[in-house]
């Protein structure tokens, strides 16, 4: 059994209506290029992302809630993290 294979199981309620990351301002493409290479790194879900044209992404919707995003940048370029509502977010299914 692997990471992604154990990830794929978990189901998750996603609040459209609120984000519960958000990024500076919103423009993903004026953050700090370090910073956002951090996250790109430790994300667990692979979430923070640079494509082979160096634009950014970011989707909060399978977060696991893990908070290691927030302790590594919530200083600098993370201007929100909250835990989801309630019913909202992941759920997980193993272990
Ligand atoms: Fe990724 Fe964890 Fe941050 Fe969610 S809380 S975006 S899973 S690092």
């Amino acid at each position: 059994v692997n990471v992604d294979e154990l990830i794929s199981l978990n189901r998750y309620n996603v609040d459209e209506e609120n984000a519960h990351i958000e990024l500076g301002d919103g423009n993903l493409e004026a953050l700090d290029a370090a910073e956002f290479e951090k996250l790109v790194r430790v994300c667990p879900a692979a979430l923070y992302k640079i494509d082979e044209n160096g634009v950014r992404s970011f989707d909060y919707a399978g977060c696991l809630e893990c908070g290691t995003c927030r302790i590594c940048c919530e200083d600098s370029i993370i201007s929100k993290w909250e835990n989801p509502n309630p019913t909202m977010g992941v759920q997980y299914r193993f272990g």
